[in-house]
């Protein structure tokens, strides 16, 4: 690797972003090619809560730790669960805790501001990538573009990916619906979610709902379907899917049915996942980072907390100078790191989704929330 090679970041999501920042700060040149046309073309999804050795580290190490206290809801930390019948069986409030909520908008508008101007290509989604001398070529718009070091933070379905590994991400058997309430016009989902977020399980069903800022709250229904389903479901308008959904959960309590009845339709969220422990040969010039390296359900909470612990991490060997061996050594302590979390993701979805649901969720309260 030369000393200044030309670096060019797929994907700006929190962890693309995070590294350009950090490269940046450490005096390097970098561009984002995005897919999206502008930073508010698509709604970035619910909130999230960072991690105090992954996720807040990183946000400290790019000096942007008071800007995210400034947007950050540590009162918002608190955890309950309902039987379907609507009886509250658990609930904590989230003191002691050091996990404070941000909204994805918040975190990224955070970032964003934190680049040179026109670090970001928006509107510039990679369609191929060819190895080109030491090298290699991104094809955008049909036209090429040499870099020295190619970083995919594009994502669950990275088109960086199959440089390094034949992994795909697989169904996992369940899939979320996701809505939108604005907390003035729903009074009932308000008064569930409490200072935080709620889980309803049972009997292979789960609904949650998460508060956001600015009187929002995501919900989503979580079931068991197979894929054919999904794919279909995913080829409907959403007030069909709502329909469906909804059917799936007859029987329970009305004021958690109005989870899915009230609110904007969203999106179908089908559950994938890479293999546990996914790695790859080292190969000069091209490396991974966040979900594009090891997408998982969100059922551990640490997703964009290992995708900005990555770049954290990957920024430091780049900046290193000790060449490719530091990316290589970055690869296998953030795979490592990673199938932790898969493993305990794949579980947190495996039980929370399952016939003895509720009691599975309490217990993982009781040890782990109460701890
Ligand atoms: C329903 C749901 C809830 C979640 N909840 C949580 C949570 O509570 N806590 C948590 O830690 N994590 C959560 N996650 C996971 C978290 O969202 C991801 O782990 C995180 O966003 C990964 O960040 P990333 O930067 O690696 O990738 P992404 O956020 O996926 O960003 C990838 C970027 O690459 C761009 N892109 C893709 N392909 C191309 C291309 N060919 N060319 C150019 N640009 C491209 C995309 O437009 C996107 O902006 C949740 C995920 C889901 C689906």
């Amino acid at each position: 690797m030369t000393t200044n090679p030309s670096i060019a970041i797929i994907g700006g999501g929190p962890g693309g972003l995070m590294l350009a920042r950090l490269l940046q700060r450490g005096g390097r040149a970098v561009a984002v090619f995005e897919r999206d046309a502008h930073a508010g073309e698509r709604p970035q999804g619910g909130s999230l809560d960072l991690h105090a050795e992954t996720g807040q580290r990183a946000m400290r190490l790019a000096g942007l730790e008071a800007e995210f206290m400034a947007e950050a809801r540590p009162e918002d930390q608190g955890d309950r669960l309902y039987d379907s019948a609507g009886r509250l069986v658990f609930d904590h409030d989230g003191a002691g805790h050091d996990r404070p909520e941000i909204d994805r908008t918040a975190l990224r508008t955070i970032l964003l501001a934190a680049l040179a101007p026109g670090t970001v290509r928006w509107g510039r989604r990679v369609e191929a990538i060819r190895p080109s001398g030491a090298g290699w070529e991104l094809i955008v718009e049909g036209t090429a573009q040499r870099f020295d070091v190619v970083v995919g933070a594009d994502g669950a379905w990275s088109r960086v990916r199959p440089l390094l590994s034949d992994a795909v991400p697989a169904y996992e058997g369940a899939t979320l619906f996701e809505l939108g309430f604005d907390v003035a016009r729903h009074p009932r989902v308000d008064a569930l979610t409490g200072h935080g977020k709620m889980f309803a399980a049972g009997d292979n069903r789960l609904l949650i709902a998460q508060r956001n800022g600015a009187g929002h709250i995501r919900g989503y229904a979580g079931l068991r379907v197979p894929e054919a389903t999904v794919q279909a479901w995913q080829a409907m308008p959403l007030e069909e899917v709502r329909t469906k959904v909804l059917a799936e959960f007859a029987g329970w309590a009305p004021e958690l049915q109005a989870l899915i009845a009230e609110g904007d339709a969203l999106a179908v969220r089908p559950m994938v996942a890479l293999p546990i422990g996914h790695r790859w040969e080292p190969c000069q010039g091209a490396t991974l980072l966040g979900d594009a390296a090891h997408v998982m359900s969100p059922f551990s909470g640490e997703g964009v907390n290992l995708a900005l612990a990555d770049a954290a991490d990957l920024a430091e060997a780049l900046l290193s100078g000790e060449g490719w061996e530091a990316v290589a050594r970055y690869e296998v302590a953030m795979a490592d790191r990673a199938a932790v979390a898969a493993e305990g993701a794949a579980q947190g979805l495996r039980l929370s989704i399952s016939p003895d649901a509720l009691d599975a969720v309490l217990e993982h309260y009781r040890e782990r929330v109460l701890a």
